[in-house]
């Protein structure tokens, strides 16, 4: 029979101290006591952990954890075992496991990390056959899955090992899991759909404002002088890091920088310095942040795109944890996506297919003129309302230009000059302009020479960078631009573009501190 509330409650408090369960945690745990199969996908800082520990507690026999990496394995087994839970791991750097092997067969504990390669071993299948078993737990379980960032084969034998042991229930869980990716979960480990848990992913209190990169440093200058609390940079590169850190240490905030080619003492002093700080700047890398407990970061800003939705929604996500108004700022610029579409052609065939779809949901939370909010929402399977009223787009409506007559003449100029050429020289061409090189290379004499007027050229950048984002415009290699996959489509008039023009705040002068 199922445990009374009560049952629960008080295991919750005596094992963790923790006074009532948070979101969906208490329905997971209810399903695993209950036998059930679930994946639960939860943002990171939900608390997944408790959900097979308390069961693991609860219930005779041991929860057999899996988990991708050892350092993951030990921070967790530091923390069960601190709340007095019998735990142990199984890794090459365990020179304990003998003994483990002995605890588990007699049935004396509660949890057993391993990794999956481990897992998958005939002789760890003979081990699970001689032990108390109770619950299968699957960390990072994306993993499993092609569509899945973060691919490791190793999790494709794990379902032929639980089938062993029917009996036993199977909780994966993740952060980080759009549709396609849970459905694969699913199908993968063998947990039934109707065992789908999924936290609500919104974080109400962060405001989200997107923007196109113009001048970087002037507009985080700006942000900094919005926003006095502590505040995360994100860059993309070692040494943007230092630029950045070094331009915005003129703004008199104290600004210090991260990225993992600092030695080891700074970064843990800098990380420190940052936690204790209430008005400190951390330029960082994306190596910042995991495992920092800071509840009272306002602002987040990228200053060039992040890798995916849910890289974003997780990096994001380390703004506001006390749930004051926090700000989560995006830069990007065209060369972003020319760069993650170049870098596509590199990835393996098989994994080709989910790293484009991710792009391109990125490019339509960039692009798009409505509700940032419920763009990332819907991404992780919520359906919100069509605006949120605390995202750029929802506090001052961008305007929407019927951009496709543009957008076929500037396609038409880029085949015609040979698809070599970048903007700059393109948007010449269209205009006209009495330009050495175009003359020189008789582009005055094509049929798109000067057929771009006054009030259309103001499009052609924004343009530009739409339709790289799309995936229509490709960057060449030696940063010409050429026609890309659904170029074909709008040239034929069978696809219209929309071009979102941002508000205007300010008269922006073109930017030259280019990232
Ligand atoms: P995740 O793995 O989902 O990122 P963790 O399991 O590491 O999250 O938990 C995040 C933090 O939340 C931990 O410090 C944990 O102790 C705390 N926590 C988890 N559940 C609760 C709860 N019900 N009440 C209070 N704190 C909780
Ligand atoms: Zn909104």
């Amino acid at each position: 029979a199922p445990p009374a509330d009560s049952v629960l409650h008080e295991a919750l408090h005596a094992t963790f101290g923790f006074n009532a369960f948070r979101g969906v945690q208490e329905q997971v745990v209810r399903r695993i006591m209950a036998d059930r199969s679930t994946l639960a996908v939860m943002p990171t800082g939900a608390g997944k952990s408790l959900t097979y520990q308390l069961p693991a507690v609860l219930r005779e026999g041991t929860c057999v954890v899996i988990s991708p990496l050892i350092a993951l394995m030990h921070d967790q087994l530091r923390s069960a075992e601190a709340n007095g839970i019998r735990a142990a791991a199984l890794t090459s750097a365990d020179l304990d496991r003998e003994q483990t092997i002995e605890r588990f067969r007699a049935g004396a504990l509660d949890l057993l990390y391993v990794a999956p390669e481990r897992a998958s071993q005939p002789h760890f299948r003979e081990l699970l056959r001689r032990a108390p078993l109770t619950l299968f737990a699957i960390d990072e379980a994306h993993c499993v899955s092609e569509w899945g960032h973060d691919f490791r084969p190793d999790y494709r034998l794990l379902r032929p090992l639980f089938d062993e042991f029917p009996a036993v229930p199977r909780l994966a869980l993740t952060a980080t899991a759009d549709a396609h990716t849970r459905a694969d979960i699913l199908a993968q480990l063998g947990i039934p759909e109707e065992g789908l848990i999924v936290a609500g992913f919104d974080r109400p209190n962060i405001r989200y404002r997107i923007q196109p990169r113009d001048q970087p440093v002037r507009q985080l200058t700006r942000l900094l002088g919005e926003n006095p609390g502590p505040g995360i940079v994100y860059a993309q590169t070692r040494s943007q890091v230092e630029r950045l850190a070094e331009a915005l240490a003129g703004t008199g905030r104290p600004v210090l920088a991260y990225h993992a080619g600092l030695p080891p003492e700074v970064r843990a002093a800098n990380q420190a310095a940052f936690v204790a700080s209430e008005d400190m700047v951390m330029v960082a890398t994306i190596a910042f942040g995991m495992g920092i407990d800071k509840p009272d970061v306002r602002f987040v800003a990228h200053a060039g795109l992040p890798k995916s939705i849910e890289a974003y929604y997780q990096e994001t996500g380390r703004a506001g944890r006390d749930g004051d108004p926090s700000v989560a700022v995006m830069l990007w610029g065209a060369d972003d996506f020319a760069r993650a579409r170049q870098r596509l052609g590199e990835v393996e065939p098989q994994r080709q297919a989910g790293e484009r779809q991710r792009l391109d949901a990125l490019a339509s939370l960039v692009e798009t003129a409505g509700c940032r909010r419920a763009i990332l929402l819907r991404h992780f399977g919520e359906d919100p309302p069509q605006g949120c009223g605390n995202c750029d787009n929802c506090l001052e409506a961008p305007g929407v230009v019927d951009a496709t007559e543009t957008a076929r003449k500037l396609l038409s100029a880029i085949y015609r000059t040979g698809q070599s050429y970048g903007l700059g020289h393109i948007e010449k061409v269209l205009t006209g302009a009495n330009d050495a090189r175009v003359l020189e290379r008789g582009h005055d004499q094509l049929s798109v020479f000067g057929i771009v007027t006054g009030e259309e050229a103001q499009l052609l950048r924004p343009l530009a960078r739409a339709l790289q984002a799309r995936g229509a415009l490709l960057a060449t290699e030696h940063g010409g631009l050429m026609l890309g996959g659904d170029a074909r489509a709008i040239l034929r008039g069978d696809d219209a573009v929309l071009v979102v023009v941002p508000p205007r705040r300010e008269k922006t002068r073109r930017g030259r501190d280019a990232s």
